[in-house]
């Protein structure tokens, strides 16, 4: 018998009548003589309303407590999911990521999965059950309840899916596929038929909140086929999978971007050996995870450093570089968190020359200025100011072709 991982995000599950949609959804595999085990968000908005009730209680609320008010919001959606499936004659029983085991470290509010017990729910799949496990939760080595992440109910289902050798994990969503960009910001975007795990993996990592970064590294290390598809209407949506022969190679595969972005400059600095750690040295003690870094070339013996942060760390980093830039004897700090990272990716690129003259010309051509450049392999990002994001990512779609299949850019 096949197994399916089926997972439905906070939209598929956002009241009673679209929990039934999902019962219908699951019901038709297990017509189709599927073992099914379903993950689920919370209901759209709720985890965001949990967060701003956290926020009321406590300026900075505490991580362990903070895990505990947001692992219930997927608590209401297994049991409500699995009342829908016993009403329709379903046999179906609810899990919290405890009561599975999926054990995870001890990093509240960001924990990484160690290792998921699936004893429980192959004798439940044997007794014919269908199984409902609560996304985006685990619990420590101590026992504490813990969440995996913004969107981490993409990573409880892969996992699952490869801890019970799943023949495909389903990403039930809003949206049929995985896009060549936001549909949102660029309507003319064209689902992709397939995706490779690598090019996926900088989509997420470069702003593309259709799957968590961590369900995609997940799946290519445990060779989980990945799908991604609608909730709402029938279709085989984007396969994520290792490159092969017959794979269309386009240059360019996708445009990803990211509005959670800050950038912070330090100017005149001294420019002497240990200037760098010196400056993020004390941004990486407080935790803040640092993006793209840039240090101008000397002149008059001083130089200017610059480096990207997450935007919910922005103040947080501009004290902290305040104080630095005292001690070091640097002119002055400088901030600005109307930015943003535009990023084109494909595995394509590797192979090609040119593609940064294109991608620069015509942001170009389109009078923006850009403000940061980085690149590697697969992918070359700039930063831009905020206003300029949706013009950036509609022009660079059209110059790259992306709104027609088989063009290679
Ligand atoms: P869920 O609640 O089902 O997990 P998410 O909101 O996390 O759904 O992810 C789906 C959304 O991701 C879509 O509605 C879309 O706006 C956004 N998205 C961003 N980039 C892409 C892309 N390249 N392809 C498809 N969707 C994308
Ligand atoms: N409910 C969580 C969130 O909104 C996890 C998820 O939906 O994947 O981030
Ligand atoms: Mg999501």
């Amino acid at each position: 018998m096949t197994l399916y991982v089926h997972k439905y995000g906070g939209t598929s599950v956002g009241n009673v009548e679209r929990i039934r949609h999902v019962a219908d959804n699951v019901i038709k595999a297990r017509r189709r003589d599927e073992s099914v085990v379903v993950v689920v968000s919370a209901m759209s908005g709720e985890t965001n309303r949990l967060v701003a009730l956290a926020k009321e209680a406590q300026p900075t609320p505490d991580p362990r407590e903070m895990d505990v008010l947001l692992s219930t919001g997927e608590q209401v959606t297994i049991a409500l999911l699995s009342m829908v499936l016993q009403e329709r004659g379903c046999p179906a029983c609810s899990y919290t990521g405890g009561q599975v085991s999926i054990v995870t470290d001890a990093a509240h509010t960001k924990a990484r999965i160690l290792d998921i017990d699936t004893q429980r729910i192959r004798a439940d799949l044997e007794a014919g059950k269908v199984v409902v496990v609560a996304g985006f939760q685990g619990i420590s080595e101590a026992g504490d309840i813990t969440t995996l992440g913004r969107g981490g109910s993409d990573t409880t289902a892969v996992a699952l899916a490869a801890a019970l050798k799943a023949d495909e994990c389903l990403i039930y969503t809003d949206v049929d596929g995985v896009y060549t960009t936001d549909p949102r910001v660029e309507p003319k975007a064209r689902r992709l038929d397939r995706i490779t795990f690598e090019e996926m993996l900088e989509m997420s990592s470069l702003g593309s909140k259709v799957l968590q970064i961590r369900a995609v590294e997940f799946a290519g290390k445990y060779n989980v086929p990945l799908r991604v598809l609608s909730s709402f209407q029938e279709g085989a949506g984007t396969l994520i999978s290792y490159e092969d022969e017959n794979m269309e190679k386009p240059l360019i595969s996708g445009i990803a971007f990211n509005r959670d972005e800050a950038k912070l400059t330090v100017l005149g600095v001294p420019d002497l050996p240990g200037v760098a750690s010196r400056i993020l040295g004390p941004v990486a003690e407080a935790n803040v995870e640092v993006d793209m870094i840039v240090q101008n070339v000397a002149e008059d013996g001083t130089t200017n450093f610059t480096f990207t942060v997450n935007r919910g760390e922005y103040q947080k980093s501009l004290s902290i570089l305040r104080s630095t830039c005292a001690a070091l004897g640097a002119r002055e700090v400088l901030g600005d968190d109307a930015i943003v990272k535009v990023s084109i990716v494909g595995v394509g690129m590797r192979s090609h020359a040119g593609i940064a003259a294109k991608m620069f010309e015509t942001l170009a051509r389109e009078g923006i200025n850009i403000l940061m450049i980085s690149t590697s392999e697969i992918k070359i990002s700039v930063v831009l100011k905020e206003k300029y994001l949706e013009l950036a990512v509609r022009s660079l779609h059209e110059a790259f072709h992306l709104d027609r299949p088989n063009v290679s850019n």
